[in-house]
């Protein structure tokens, strides 16, 4: 999470409008953060790589303590309870809600208030922390049921993941890294889910514009200095997502003009305390009870919110997931959530 979702076609795979325009406008490619072109000698000040850092930290941790409590049959609703929990408890705010995203659900899914839903199967845990808006995002996934091609996805997933990292760099072509992923994950029997990619990430976007693709995309294009979220997934099945029903994430997209007092007073939370990144009706429930959801359907009407669709491999295929942050500087390289 949020993992980004591509629409292929002829042109410019992967690459949303406004980053082709921005690409012919700019050497560096960061359409949110336009101040910062101006000093390209310490593109981070050192403030910011010891938030990011931090972030990475505490992601860290939070993964290795989900990874003690991910067991079979325990509700969905209490892991993500505890998993966001901890993230606060350790000095950081969750980035996004926990993605707990089963079997081939790739991503997207995280537990509704009232959810009793159990941990089973093949279990993909992506989580974010961020401090002050610096994001750390880092997945992990867990076989539940004993299962040998389970295991052997994840390892697919986890040994693409080490082999971009290893190779990514300042300057990398974005070809050279989705070949690295697809030729890890085929050669090890499986495919890469080809529109499903990793991202650049700037403060408060997770989604700042670039596209780590899993998978040979002939893009030339080279990374300039940033903070790259790479997120390989392997699947038994066609290689593809699909959007199925709505999973209750949603980020603020436009603050319009709302009739109702209630949905304007939720609109104004949202704002405050999540800004652009992504939240859950689940965390609007417990701050003002079930007549959050009224106020949210209020707000999709009005055209705030942007909704996360689940995303399901299109054959039904099962799915594993393996994800790093990692900071590229003129100096230095840090994978942040190691
Ligand atoms: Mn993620
Ligand atoms: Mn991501």
């Amino acid at each position: 999470m949020m993992t980004e979702k591509n629409y292929g076609g002829s042109s410019g795979f992967g690459f949303k409008e406004k980053t082709m325009k921005s690409q012919h406008k700019h050497e560096h490619i960061h359409p949110e953060s336009k101040s910062k072109k101006d000093k390209e000698e310490s593109y981070f000040s050192k403030e910011e790589i010891s938030k990011l850092e931090q972030a990475g930290k505490i992601a860290s941790e939070v993964v290795k303590y989900a990874i003690t409590i991910a067991k079979p049959q325990v509700p969905l609703l209490e892991l993500a309870e505890k998993i966001e929990y901890k993230i606060i408890e350790l000095g950081g705010l969750p980035a996004f809600p926990v993605n707990l995203s089963i079997n081939e659900v790739a991503a997207h899914s995280t537990p509704a208030y009232d959810s009793e839903e159990k941990a089973h199967g093949l279990l993909k845990i992506d989580l974010g922390v961020h401090i002050s808006g610096f994001v750390a995002d880092t997945a992990i996934s867990i076989d539940l049921e004993n299962s040998k091609e389970n295991k052997s996805l994840i390892e697919a997933a986890q040994s693409a993941l080490k082999k971009a990292a290893e190779k990514i760099k300042l300057n990398s072509p974005l070809k050279e890294l989705g070949s690295v992923i697809e030729k890890e994950i085929k050669s090890l029997g499986f495919q890469p889910i080809a529109n499903l990619s990793g991202h650049s990430i700037d403060q408060y976007n997770l989604h700042a514009g670039i596209t780590i693709p899993n998978f040979d995309n002939s893009q030339s294009l080279e990374l300039p200095q940033g903070v790259y979220a790479i997120e390989p997934f392997t699947t038994n099945g066609s290689g593809s997502v699909r959007d199925g029903k709505p999973s209750g994430i949603y980020h603020l997209e436009s603050a319009n003009p709302v009739r109702d007092s209630f949905a304007r007073e939720v609109l104004e939370y949202i704002a405050e305390n999540y800004q652009t990144l992504p939240f859950c009706s689940r965390w609007l429930v417990k701050k003002f009870g079930t007549r959050a959801l009224i106020a949210l359907k209020r707000l999709e009407e009005a055209n705030c919110l942007h909704s996360y669709p689940q995303l399901i491999e299109k054959s039904k295929g099962i799915v594993a997931q393996a994800e790093h942050t990692i900071l590229l500087t003129e100096k230095e390289k840090i994978i942040t959530t190691l």
